[in-house]
């Protein structure tokens, strides 16, 4: 396995090269209705079925800033541990597109609505020395444009509205990353704590998720090189994919004494490359100024302590704690990932199971069974009502673990309470030594061969007798007892 404190680096013609990333992250919004107007937001919905006449840009339409999606992005920044600017405002960057009727785009360029922040990732779980923060350079909010559709008609393009006007988070990072891996380890965190706030479904197939690419290479220690930015990329292995082409294709250029140009590019996923779209832009070009539609924004103080007294827990916050209940770091970890499979962990916690063997439980049975269903953790057949008391069953020794596996498939196929499953099959744990006894006698005198070798030496054949016994309780015989019972009658 890599070493996932080891620099990453890059191999050229000429020595080795450091891989410079910053992601722009374009996070749409979770709100019932636009940014600055009341249009749905809904995706999937029949082509310009969700456009209002300000999305449309009618002339004298005035846009309204739309209070929940500032408070959503308000509360992606606090949860990234970011400076809230009480004053921001909003600015019109211009520029001409046929799914961008107003002209313009509004956006935050000089005063955006979340500066400076922090996240905070492991590229590889099961290691702490693997922990990087990664800045946040500022979250601003700003409008999506809408679709066209070029492969509808032969000779025509059309243009779908209804994405025009929905309110995007663009989370600039600073150009922290040195390895895809930390690139992907950035993203997924990301996507995490946006779920977990709710602020956005982090869907990236559905487009409410995506990243552009800013790379650029250099060698180890040198200053930055000049960067190119991969627009709209949508899946964490696109992202690594585009990093690890780009580095490449860079380090050639500069290696065969030319220079990279700071340029906006496209990747091709077909055919696991990028083009160039166009020279980069500066924001002058933009002619970006204050939008005169707008006031600025000011949040008061009741607003800010809304805000954040709606936070949940976050993920680092929660596995802490999770470990200090006696989880292992893998644990904690991997069952505080997701949103679903926190909040289902904790209403099983909430039964008053043992946490530690809950975990094991978890990341073991169940998330092996939800694999084999193809299920996700919100539709699991068993209930965490249900889990616990399966758990308190074997701990309370009413059933052992391996009665225990047989009870779980049985409710994920009946949907029964264990306890239910447990009394109707007759399969609790019996310590009853009688019924003990009499099959240990049976089975050491069927193998009086294997008994001798046994009282001659023969320790590991002490497994095999611990096996038969327990095949012939059906499994069912409490296994402290029988490895008592064995241990008294061989001598
Ligand atoms: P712009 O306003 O032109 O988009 P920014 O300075 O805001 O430029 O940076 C955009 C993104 O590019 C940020 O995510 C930043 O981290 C990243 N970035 C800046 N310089 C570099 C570089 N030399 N190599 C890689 N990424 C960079
Ligand atoms: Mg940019």
């Amino acid at each position: 396995m890599a070493d996932a404190t080891a620099p990453y680096r890059i191999r050229g013609e000429t020595g080795e090269w450091e891989v410079v990333i910053g992601l722009e992250v374009h996070a749409q919004v979770t709100s019932n209705a636009k940014l600055f107007s009341r249009a749905a937001t809904a995706f999937g919905a029949e082509p310009n079925t969700q456009v209002s006449l300000v999305d449309a840009a009618m002339p004298g339409m005035l846009p309204v800033p739309n209070r929940e999606c500032i408070r959503q992005a308000v509360r992606t920044g606090m949860a990234l541990a970011a400076t809230i600017n009480r004053w921001s405002r909003f600015d019109r960057k211009n520029y001409f597109y046929a799914d961008l009727p107003q002209g313009y785009q509004i956006s935050q360029l000089y005063h955006p609505l979340v500066g400076e922040g922090t996240v905070h990732v492991l590229t590889d779980e099961k290691d702490e020395g693997s922990a990087k923060a990664i800045g946040i350079e500022r979250i601003h909010v700003e409008q999506d444009a809408g679709k066209l559709m070029h492969d509808q008609h032969p000779t025509m393009s059309y243009v779908d509205l209804n994405r025009c006007g929905v309110a995007l988070m663009e989370i600039v990072s600073k150009p922290d990353m040195r390895s895809p891996a930390e690139a992907g380890a950035y993203l997924r965190k990301l996507r995490a704590i946006l779920r977990y706030v709710g602020s956005c479904d982090g869907n990236m197939e559905e487009g409410s998720m995506r990243a552009d690419v800013n790379v650029s290479v250099r060698r180890p220690g040198d200053p930055f090189g000049t960067r190119t930015e991969t627009k709209n990329v949508n899946s964490v292995r696109f992202v690594q994919a585009v990093i690890e082409h780009e580095a490449r294709r860079q380090i050639e250029v500069l290696e065969e004494g030319g220079a990279v140009l700071q340029e906006t590019r496209l990747y091709d996923p077909g055919r696991q490359e990028t083009r160039s779209l166009r020279s980069k832009e500066d924001a002058h070009d933009y002619r970006y100024f204050p939008d005169p539609d707008l006031l600025p924004l000011e949040l008061d103080d009741a607003f800010l302590a809304d805000c954040r007294a709606s936070l949940p827990e976050l993920p680092d916050a929660k596995r802490k704690r999770f470990e200090l209940m006696g989880m292992s770091a893998y644990n904690a970890s991997v069952l505080t990932a997701e949103v679903e499979t926190a909040s289902w962990f904790d209403v099983l916690l909430s039964h008053g199971v043992d946490p530690k063997q809950a975990a094991n439980w978890v990341v073991a049975e169940l998330f092996g069974a939800l694999n084999r269903l193809g299920v996700s953790i919100a539709e699991c057949p068993v209930s965490p009502a249900h889990a616990a008391e399966l758990l308190k069953l074997v701990a309370d020794g009413t059933i052992s673990g391996s009665i225990a596996k047989t009870v779980f498939e049985k409710m994920l196929e009946s949907g029964d309470p264990a306890g239910a499953i447990v009394e109707g099959e007759g399969l609790r744990q019996t310590s009853d030594t009688g019924a003990i006894d009499a099959e240990i006698e049976r089975i050491l005198g069927a193998n009086a061969d294997k008994v001798e070798q046994y009282r001659a030496g023969k320790q590991q054949l002490f497994g095999f007798f611990v096996g038969q016994t327990m095949k012939a309780m059906a499994g069912k015989a409490n296994p402290q007892v029988v490895n008592e019972r064995l241990r008294a009658k061989l001598g």
